[in-house]
């Protein structure tokens, strides 16, 4: 099961629970490389404490396969042994990768065949069109993914979904995503935002301000404000332009530029 590690409960769908009966799991934390190297490790402790073998992953550059392999064939050496005891040789380990979209599945499977398409096993797969792909003797790769769907009922896991991109942004409205994102920014990684946009700092959520018309001011906005002035986008007659702002911020926040970010805590039940 591949999780984004930045949301690694968001992009999770607990029915994988139910539809992997006896077989074997390993949760896959990928995108390494933009996610909270200590908020990663916590998660880690996390999924490990409910029974789950973990490894992180970071697909894109191929880091953590051979580490993947050596877990899976950890992971299977029992069932072997007492196959061997019944006289039942080894046979290559079958493996299927499971998740929500783009949390890098399809990449993960061309690094694990090394991009060798041409050694396939000729048997079919699970679904007509679907094959296993050979990785050396010991695996056999199904070469479609198992697509989860994202859990939408909850608007905070949708909003961690939206700003990983995980949700098209056609259907969003950036400047408010960009605000929202800001919002947990401010709170989680104040120091990761005021060092990228080069700020003085963050408006206070304490003490009220009022602009010149005697409204209070929103203090996410005023960053954003902040942000935009910086950037200088700008439009004419002095507006901010909050959809560039905001296009910046999420586009910024998607390519690691801003920090290494996770964007949730494990809670413990
Ligand atoms: P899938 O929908 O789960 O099959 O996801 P894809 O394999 O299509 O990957 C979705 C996006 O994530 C692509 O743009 C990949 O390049 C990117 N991606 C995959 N793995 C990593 C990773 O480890 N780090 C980063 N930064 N990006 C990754």
């Amino acid at each position: 099961e591949m999780v984004d590690a930045r949301i690694p409960e968001s992009s999770r769908n607990p029915i994988i629970e139910e539809i992997k009966g006896q077989k074997k799991q390993l949760i896959l934390l990928n995108k390494v490389d933009l996610s909270d190297p200590s908020q990663t490790k916590r998660w880690n402790d996390y999924f490990k404490s409910q029974g789950i073998k973990v490894l992180s992953t970071e697909a894109k550059d191929g880091k953590g396969i051979k580490q993947v392999k050596a877990a899976i064939k950890e992971l299977m050496a029992p069932v072997f042994e007492k196959n061997l005891e019944k006289g039942i040789r080894p046979r290559p380990i079958r493996l299927m990768v499971l998740g929500i979209p783009n949390v890098g599945k399809s990449t993960f499977i061309n690094r694990m065949i090394n991009k060798n398409q041409a050694e396939t096993a000729n048997r079919p797969g699970v679904t007509k069109g679907q094959r296993w792909l050979k990785i050396g003797n010991d695996f056999e790769l199904l070469d479609t993914p198992g697509i989860l769907w994202p859990k939408f009922e909850d608007p905070h896991v949708g909003l961690n979904l939206a700003f990983c991109g995980s949700i098209k942004d056609e259907i969003l409205n950036v400047q408010n995503l960009a605000y929202e994102l800001l919002k947990v920014l401010r709170k989680d990684y104040p120091e990761e935002l005021i060092a990228r946009y080069k700020l003085d700092g963050l408006t206070s959520d304490d003490d009220e301000e009022y602009n010149k018309y005697g409204e209070p001011i929103d203090p996410v906005l005023s960053d954003m404000e902040a942000i935009a002035l910086k950037r200088g986008f700008i439009q004419s007659g002095k507006r901010i332009d909050y959809e560039r702002t905001g296009r910046a911020i999420l586009d910024e926040f998607r390519a690691g530029i801003i920090g290494n970010i996770t964007l949730e805590r494990p809670v413990y039940k």
